[in-house]
């Protein structure tokens, strides 16, 4: 659903402009989590702030958000020690494995492990356990990140080799489409993914299995669709700071 009227203007980062963006995404999560077909308990809203300013986060926090996604090493760097430091922080964007030793230890959840040297180098410049999410990639997209769904246990035997990732769901994006619906088979796909993946872990690493039970699914676009399809973490840029000035 895009928001009627919102234009790239001087006030798109004011105060009042960020608290009402908040108040309708908040309600719009309520209604759904009221509603919905899958899944129980609450649902995180990590807030996307990808090229948009440190202050309209700031503002974000003030209002009671916790849980900020970075998508970016470099931008997060230069974000995060400009923020309060009792932030949430989600690692959602593609990770190189040069990169992750910025990230192991500092950030809360890495959505983005989908293959053995991210994996590795994670779990090696680690000293704490880290939560990690698989990433599954939805609708066999050549260009972004995640495995197939079928590719997973594969996956997740790889990963139990390393014994500071703990992995915790998983995250999955859909091909762009205009109609959320349409993304209700992959949201779908996800669900039953995970499902699959459950068993396995219980079959084959149980002391695995406790706490693999997230679903980080559902943008500005979707999220609605997404939490009645049992999503447990929506990622939401747009909806919540206005349009980017340049996309990814
Ligand atoms: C940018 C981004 C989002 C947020 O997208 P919006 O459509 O602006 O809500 C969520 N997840 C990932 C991985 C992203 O890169």
């Amino acid at each position: 659903m895009r928001i009627s009227g919102e234009h790239v203007s001087e006030d798109q980062y004011s105060k009042e402009s960020m608290q009402r963006r908040l108040r309708d995404v908040r309600t719009r999560i309520e209604r759904a989590v009221d509603h919905r077909e899958h899944g129980e308990g609450e649902v995180e809203l990590v807030a996307v702030g990808k090229t948009h300013p440190v202050e309209a986060m700031q503002q974000l926090y003030n209002a009671g958000v916790r849980s900020f996604g970075a998508s970016y090493v470099q931008e997060w760097q230069r974000k995060a020690p400009r923020l309060p430091d009792d932030i949430r922080w989600h690692f959602i964007g593609r990770l190189q494995s040069n990169k992750a030793k910025y990230i192991a230890d500092e950030v809360d959840l890495v959505h983005s492990v989908d293959r053995k040297s991210v994996s590795k180098r994670l779990n090696r410049r680690s000293e704490e356990p880290m939560d990690v999410l698989l990433q599954v990639n939805l609708g066999d997209q050549p260009t972004k990140g995640g495995v197939k769904s079928d590719k997973l246990e594969g996956l997740m035997d790889l990963v139990a080799n390393y014994p500071k990732l703990r992995v915790r769901g998983l995250m999955g994006m859909p091909p762009y489409s205009e109609d959320p619906e349409d993304n209700r088979k992959y949201f779908r796909e996800l669900r039953r993914a995970l499902g699959r993946l459950q068993d396995y872990v219980e079959q084959k690493y149980p002391d695995r299995r406790e706490g693999l039970e997230e679903l980080s699914m559902g943008m500005t676009n979707d999220f609605e669709v997404a939490i009645d399809e049992g999503a447990t973490i929506v990622r939401v840029g747009t909806a919540l700071f206005g349009p980017r000035s340049y996309d990814d």
